[in-house]
């Protein structure tokens, strides 16, 4: 190994220690989340008590800051040690939904794409680096390919892990009544007193789902429905036949052996 090559690796181990710091030199900017798996394991070496740990999946879960802020003082009377680590170790625009952007339509709080990608590149990773790289070249080729196929016979302007979700939302619309302010704009009550703001023109809701992930929440599904339109058409774009198309349409080309 020469002394270029050793000084590229060092550089590369070196900022490998700092990448929280590295990403967002390189990617200014960009949101930064943490698993929240990872992240009650680390909490729960000091807090093991499992009324703690399901306490901090509400807080992750929730999606709008009141509600946050409410559950964090619960949790400040509850354990107060607990609620310190959290201020401590942690903060909150990287774990909670109540915290995350909504420009990217994303609300995941686990980090399991990461895990499949990785358990997918496993055998290459192990391989030379231009090996490693055909080899996932390949995977890449056949698996596009199949995905173009699929989409071409599915019927449906939206994808179906999305119609999906959107039909479960479907069910708690009986608990919310819609009241029309004017220009799209609704009040929506819900059963247990709860209220939020829907403006159908922006497509977002107080409650903030409908903002993270795209896909209208119930108290958007009720304001919607008293339109007389279909919720199906107030979700986002990200998430058509369409879209889904355009995603996989680059073809990866198929390439020879090298001749020996
Ligand atoms: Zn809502």
């Amino acid at each position: 190994m020469d002394v270029t090559q050793e000084a590229v690796i060092r550089e590369f181990f070196s900022q490998l220690l700092g990448l929280i710091q590295t990403i967002q030199e390189v990617l200014p900017g960009v949101e930064h989340r943490m698993c929240v798996w990872h992240m009650y394991n680390n909490f729960k070496k000091k807090h093991p008590d499992r009324v703690l740990k399901e306490r901090i999946w509400v807080a992750a879960r929730v999606s709008y800051r009141d509600r946050f802020a409410g559950l964090m003082e619960s949790l400040k009377e509850f354990d107060e040690g607990a609620y310190n680590w959290l201020v401590n170790h942690t903060y909150p625009k990287e774990w909670t939904r109540s915290h995350f952007r909504t420009s990217v339509k994303c609300d995941i709080l686990l980090n399991n794409l990461c895990e499949s990608f990785n358990s997918t590149i496993l055998d290459a990773r192990q391989k030379p680096i231009l090996d490693m790289l055909e080899t996932v070249g390949f995977y890449l080729m056949v698996r596009m390919e199949k995905k173009r196929e699929w989409i071409k016979k599915y019927i449906g302007e939206i994808c179906p892990k999305i119609l999906k979700k959107l039909e479960k939302n479907k069910l708690a619309v009986n608990d919310c009544i819609p009241s029309h302010s004017k220009n799209w704009k609704f009040e929506i009550r819900c059963m247990y007193g709860d209220r939020y703001t829907v403006n159908l023109i922006s497509r977002c809701c107080s409650c903030r789902k409908w903002d993270l992930n795209g896909i209208p929440c119930a108290h958007a599904i009720a304001a919607i429905c008293d339109t007389g339109k279909e919720p199906e058409k107030f979700v986002y774009d990200c998430y058509s036949k369409e879209a889904y198309m355009r995603a996989y349409e680059p073809m990866i080309s198929p390439m020879n052996a090298e001749q020996i």
